[in-house]
């Protein structure tokens, strides 16, 4: 078991469960969640490299609908957000994809750059969006400091076991004045709290929902708070920090467990903290 927390390096940690053969912890102190296994680089190389196969490629598509229903307000609320004093405003986009968030910061006018970890898929990307991208883990790209206005995260934190020593180098790629965008499974959402109380109070025997709330590729799990302690260790001022549910067209689900999301959905917009996603823009001071 891993005895310090991955965000905060408090050691007042706790076991939660066991889902998908995976065991996660949670931090007392900040709220983080993890999965409580190490892997090594060629571990998480071989981990992605599923997503460029066509059942991989079938899964981003899903992403790819969500991104291009939300990207455009993102980008332009990060160009706002932006006291840089670039122009054009060189974005990076890590964990890139097939690159369809590329795409739209293109058309948006943004000079661009992308990692992705999977080969094939970092190749589609550089085709598709006609730009640099690198085909390597965040921790060994070859970047100059202080080179982009702009880094996007989306959907892409949960996916790092080391989050605070990925972020000491990310956010050296960052200018003085550039927004970090961030979009990650909000780990306080309501969907997730009533399907560990189901899950717990059925004796572990209701564990679908569980199924696909946790599972191996996703590493951490932050809530408001966390992300909060997370980004605090770092000279970053968050600009806005809120939640939101994600598309029900993205959810394969049959017809009523659709019914019982989008309910939950529905209920959880009457507080800001319980949506599907955290969505953050945070700027380097
Ligand atoms: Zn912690």
């Amino acid at each position: 078991m891993n005895h310090i927390c991955r965000v905060c390096q408090s050691s007042n940690l706790h076991f939660l469960f066991t889902i998908n053969k995976s065991r996660f912890v949670r931090c007392h102190t900040c709220t983080h969640v993890f999965l409580d296994s190490t892997y090594d680089d060629d571990a998480i190389k071989q981990m992605y490299e599923r997503y460029g196969d066509d059942k991989g490629r079938t899964y981003l598509q899903g992403i790819n609908a969500d991104v291009l229903n939300t990207i455009d307000t993102y980008l332009r609320s990060c160009r706002e957000y932006c006291r840089t004093d670039s122009s054009p405003l060189r974005l990076l986009d890590i964990g890139c994809g097939t690159g369809a968030l590329l795409n739209r910061a293109k058309k948006l006018g943004f000079a661009i750059e992308g990692i992705e970890i999977c080969e094939p898929l970092a190749k589609d990307a550089a085709g598709n969006a006609g730009c640099p991208v690198h085909n390597t883990l965040v921790t060994h790209v070859a970047l100059p400091e202080d080179n982009f206005d702009i880094i996007v995260m989306y959907d892409l934190i949960e996916h790092l076991q080391d989050p605070v020593g990925d972020m000491n180098i990310i956010y050296r790629l960052l200018k003085k004045g550039g927004i970090l965008f961030i979009l990650t499974p909000n780990d306080n959402a309501l969907l997730r709290k009533i399907s560990r109380v189901l899950y717990r109070a059925s004796l572990h025997c209701f564990s679908k929902p569980m199924e696909r709330l946790y599972y191996s590729d996703h590493l951490s799990y932050f809530t408001p708070k966390s992300i909060s302690a997370f980004l605090k260790r770092f000279a970053c001022e968050i600009v806005l920090l809120e939640t939101r549910n994600q598309e029900l067209s993205r959810l394969e689900l049959p017809c009523i467990s659709r019914w019982g999301v989008r309910t939950v959905f529905h209920f959880s917009e009457y507080f800001s903290d319980l949506g599907g996603k955290l969505v953050v823009y945070a700027r380097k001071v």
